[in-house]
C-alpha cells in the first residue's frame, strides 16, 4: 500500500535510527526493493530521482512505482527525488508520488527557501510530504563541488518553508568514491540534530561505509539515499557468471539488489521500527 513518510521519519527521528532510500529505475529494481521489505516486514521508500529521466520517464516511473507498490504487502512510500523543476514536482505531487524532494540547493538562500515553500505549501494541500536541501552535496567527489550544511542557515530554512524533513551535507557524495570511505563531519550532524526539530536526510549513501552510515542515523539521520551501490550491484550479478538466458540474468540480479537492501536495512537499524498493520 501507498503511504505518507511523516510517521516513519518522525518515528526514527524520535528513536535515533534510520529508513533506506532505494532508487529504482526499472521493474526489476523496484521488485527487488519491495522483496527486500517483505522479507523484514519493514516499510520502505521507493524513489525515482528527476535526473533518470532520460531512462525512465516520471509517467513510466509513476505507473511502475503505483502498480508494484499497491500491491505490496508493506508500506511503500513513493518518493519524487532531486526534483530541480517545480512544475515536474508539482505534476508529480497530483499523480501519486506520497513524498517529494524539492532541490533548489544551488540557488541563493532566498531563492531555494522561496521556490522550496512554494511547493512545501502545494505538497500540504495534497497530503504529500516535502524534503529540500541546504548546502549542498555534490558529485563523485572529486567534483568539489559539496559545501557543508550550516547550522543558523539550515534552522532558518527549516522554520521559512514548514519544510519535512532537510537533506544536509556532512561530507557524502552523490555517486561513487574515488579515493576510498568519506570522512563525515559528526560534529556538525550533532549540531545540526540539535538545532532543527524535523528529520535530517543524508544523501550519497552508496559506499559511505557502513560504520559511517549507522552512526550518522545514531546520531540524527532519519533517511539515507542509496542508488549507486544497487545499480552497481546488479552491474555486478551480470558480470559475475555465465547466464543461458536473459532471464536467469534478471533473477540474479534482482537478488543481488534484494540482498543489498536487506543489507543497508541492518545498518541503518530500521528494524527499530514497530510495526503496525
Ligand atoms: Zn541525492
Amino acid at each position: 500500500m501507498l503511504v505518507s513518510s511523516k510517521i516513519y521519519l518522525n518515528d526514527a527521528f524520535e528513536k535515533g535510527y534510520a529508513f533506506p532510500h532505494f532508487n529504482y529505475w526499472d521493474s526489476n529494481s523496484i521488485r527487488a526493493e519491495i522483496a527486500a521489505a517483505e522479507e523484514l516486514n519493514l516499510p520502505v521508500i521507493l524513489a525515482w530521482a528527476e535526473k533518470h529521466s532520460p531512462e525512465i520517464g516520471i509517467d513510466d516511473a509513476l505507473a511502475l512505482g503505483k502498480y508494484f507498490g499497491s500491491r505490496a504487502k508493506v508500506p511503500v512510500i513513493l518518493h519524487l527525488d532531486h526534483g530541480v523543476s517545480p512544475d515536474l514536482v508539482k505534476k508529480g505531487i497530483d499523480n501519486g508520488f506520497t513524498s517529494v524532494m524539492i532541490d533548489a540547493s544551488d540557488k541563493e538562500f532566498e531563492d531555494n527557501v522561496s521556490i522550496t515553500k512554494d511547493i512545501v505549501e502545494y505538497g500540504h494541500k495534497r497530503g504529500v510530504v516535502v524534503e529540500a536541501e541546504i548546502g549542498h552535496v555534490g558529485t563523485n567527489s572529486t567534483e568539489d563541488n559539496s559545501k557543508y550544511t550550516e547550522v543558523d542557515a539550515a534552522r532558518k530554512f527549516a522554520e521559512k518553508t514548514g519544510v519535512d524533513s532537510i537533506a544536509v551535507s556532512i561530507g557524502t557524495s552523490h555517486g561513487s568514491y574515488k579515493t576510498g570511505t568519506p570522512k563525515l563531519n559528526f560534529d556538525r550532524l550533532s549540531e545540526l540534530r540539535k538545532a532543527i526539530p524535523i528529520p535530517l536526510v543524508l544523501h550519497g549513501g552508496s559506499s559511505s561505509g557502513d560504520d559511517n552510515l549507522r552512526k550518522a542515523a545514531e546520531l540524527g539521520i532519519t533517511k539515507v539515499n542509496i542508488f549507486t551501490d544497487l545499480a552497481n550491484a546488479s552491474l555486478h550479478a551480470s558480470e559475475s557468471n555465465k547466464f543461458d538466458s536473459e532471464m536467469s540474468l534478471a533473477f540474479a540480479q534482482r537478488d543481488a539488489i534484494t540482498d543489498l537492501c536487506k543489507h543497508y536495512y541492518d545498518v541503518f537499524e530500521t528494524n527499530n521500527y514497530e510495526y503496525h498493520i
